[in-house]
């Protein structure tokens, strides 16, 4: 539970800090993007002032020729006739594109002369070009007009100056009159986005010369309002080249201003290029781009939130399925830990050297407390000398292999040496690596001693104590195998009480099992250790001994004799004798259990041919004698 809710304090703050991630990225995104902002606004003032320095430059040429057209005109004044110089007038208007038409006016503002445009008779005294002149009367000076409508009705400047003699007396104005179109299309040249304008103002009048490309004059003719332009002047005024954004009441616009030099007038910079886009325009594809990247980020802004809010979603689920399983876990831990400590079974973990690294309290009530002092450090240490190198073996094997291994082995307890059966589980054994090794053993010794008994019982006679019929069969035929193996010779005794019925008969059955017992005592004693005795049913015995044909009768003699020489002792006190009829075979090359039992049963029965208590040898296969 306490894990869960640190999970949750966890998750807001990754929350917390992802959303001051998106913050500052979102920040950084719009310092950048204002930075790039800025870099475009520069670019674009940088190109119009270059343009409008371009412009003025150019105009500055065009002026600076006009002026020393009209210089030359002032000079040869006196030197031609009227009509001469009209001429000439003329072709100097034809020859320059900025020139629409030369004027000469007497000091009373009467024409002198002129291109066609000037008309005789009229009196252009208020013009401000004669105005400008009369008034400085200065012989080097190059007077700019305020603007005026021309008779086509644009607006127009005129270049003059003032004609003075020798005795610098006023004679009167020289005047050019511009032609407003070639000073559009000179402007217009320069323009290259439809947002884009350009003006030639003369400061004092506060008008000018506009251009635009047709579709930005025809949408908002004229750029700038009257207003605008009133309160741009002051700005601009002491300029001589400047880039600016301008915010006007109507719009804003990117502005360059550059003076036209090379005029000399009593206001100093009379003319100024001022050219312009609209600022909203220029920065379009900034801002497109910038709505673009700003958009991009919402998305990723957002998805990032959603992917973690999803993602810690899946943990959480996640940790509740852990925990769950973990609980579960620690429920079982606890199950196996109550049956581990419950079982009345030993159960031990070993590490990888075989040492006890947990025993349960069964093992700890038979092994605690040995005589030899603590519980013992290692599971070979449990195990009786003997019986150590297999459980050696066991655990090796347990430890080196994912394997199961059962192991029954004498352990020293505390009640003694009880007989154990182990199971050796290895340890976490999952692909082959084992860590150690689960032992479970569990007390045997009690159905270690029925098996025992069992077994006897199944083997031997009740009775003699001597191998049953079957028993004997077994171990008969292990024997004479061996012999065979290892080239020995074996043989056979078959024993037949004599006349046993009658024993039976005249003292009773209890009497005959006494004297079954002591035969069986006598054929005992005369058996040697490798040699093995059975009761092969009712008062027939066999002893299948090493040895040879003669060796076999010897001890067939004896037994004989034994039987014969020893009373049967009853517990009344009486007593009575006995005596055997022996059959006697040495097993033949190609023999087997069988047939040497057949061979020497022959023998014994013509032992009792023979009158009984006696011995006969078989004779060899097939029968010879
Ligand atoms: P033979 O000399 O020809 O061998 O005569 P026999 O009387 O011994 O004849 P047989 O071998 O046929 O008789 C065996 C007798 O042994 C029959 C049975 O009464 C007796 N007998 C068999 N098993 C036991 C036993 O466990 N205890 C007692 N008391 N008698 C047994
Ligand atoms: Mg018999
Ligand atoms: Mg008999």
């Amino acid at each position: 539970m306490s894990r869960l809710l640190s999970t949750r304090s966890n998750e807001q703050l990754q929350r917390l800090a992802l959303l001051l991630l998106i913050i500052v990225v979102g920040l950084l995104n719009g310092v950048f993007s204002y930075i790039e902002f800025r870099e475009l606004r520069r670019d674009q003032q940088d190109t119009l002032a270059n343009q409008a320095a371009l412009v003025s430059a150019n105009l500055e040429l065009h002026i600076r020729s006009t002026h020393q057209v009209l210089q030359e005109i002032v000079a040869s004044h006196g030197f031609l006739s009227h009509e001469q110089q009209a001429e000439r007038m003329q072709a100097l208007a034809n020859a320059m594109p900025i020139i629409r038409g030369i004027g000469m006016l007497n000091s009373r503002g009467f024409p002198l002369g002129g291109t066609r445009m000037i008309p005789h008779g009229t009196n252009f005294s208020d013009r401000p070009y004669f105005q400008n002149a009369q008034a400085d009367r200065q012989r080097h000076r190059l007077y700019v007009s305020t603007p005026f409508s021309d008779i086509t009705g644009n607006l127009s400047f005129a270049l003059s100056k003032a004609m003075m003699d020798e005795q610098n007396v006023f004679q009167g104005v020289v005047f050019a009159i511009l032609e407003p179109s070639y000073i559009e299309k000179l402007m217009g040249s320069t323009l290259y986005t439809p947002d884009m304008w350009a003006a030639l103002l003369h400061l004092d009048a506060g008008q000018g010369i506009w251009v635009g490309t047709s579709q930005a004059s025809a949408r908002r003719p004229p750029v700038l309002s009257q207003q605008e332009i009133a309160s741009l002047l002051p700005h601009i005024s002491d300029l001589d080249r400047k880039s600016f954004v301008w915010s006007g009441t109507e719009t804003r616009h990117i502005m360059a201003v550059s003076a036209v030099k090379g005029l000399v007038s009593p206001v100093e910079k009379p003319l100024m290029v001022v050219m312009g886009r609209s600022h909203d325009e220029a920065m379009d594809n900034w801002k497109r781009l910038a709505y673009i990247q700003a958009g991009l980020f919402l998305l990723l802004a957002v998805s990032a939130y959603w992917g973690l809010i999803f993602y810690q979603y899946r943990r959480r689920e996640y940790v509740a399925t852990r925990i769950a399983d973990q609980r579960l876990i620690e429920e079982r831990e606890h199950d196996y830990r109550v049956i581990v400590e419950r079982t009345a079974d030993c159960v031990l973990h070993l590490d990888a050297e075989g040492r006890l690294s947990y025993a349960n309290p069964a093992f700890l009530a038979l092994f605690e407390g040995l005589p030899s002092g603590a519980a013992p450090d290692s599971f070979l240490d449990l195990v009786v000398e003997e019986d150590r190198e297999k459980a050696r073996t066991a655990l090796l094997l347990a430890l080196e292999k994912a394997s199961e291994q059962r192991l029954q082995v004498l352990c020293s307890t505390r009640s003694g040496a009880r007989h154990m059966e182990w199971t050796l589980c290895s340890a976490s054994g999952v692909a082959d690596r084992v860590t150690g090794v689960i032992a479970v053993g569990r007390d045997v010794s009690a159905q270690f001693a029925l098996n025992r008994e069992l077994r006897s019982r199944a083997e031997q006679d009740s009775l003699t104590d001597l191998a049953n019929r079957g028993h004997f069969l077994n171990v008969a035929t292990a024997m004479l195998n061996r012999m065979v193996r290892t080239e020995r010779p074996v043989a056979l005794l078959m024993i037949d009480l004599d006349f046993f019925k009658e024993v039976n008969d005249r003292w009773g059955h209890h009497a005959g099992d006494t004297a079954l017992k002591l035969c069986a005592d006598l054929i005992r004693k005369s058996c040697r250790e490798q040699d093995i005795a059975g009761r092969l049913g009712g008062e027939e015995f066999a002893v299948l001994l090493a040895g040879t044909l003669e060796e076999a009768a010897g001890v067939a003699e004896r037994l004989r004799m034994a039987i014969a020489s020893e009373p049967v002792t009853l517990t009344n006190g009486q007593q009575f004798h006995l005596t055997a009829s022996i059959g006697v075979a040495q097993r033949e090359a190609g023999e087997d259990l069988e047939a040497l039992m057949q061979r020497a049963d022959a023998a014994l029965y013509s032992a009792k041919q023979k009158g009984r208590d006696s011995v006969a040898r078989a004779g060899r296969p097939p029968f010879t004698d």
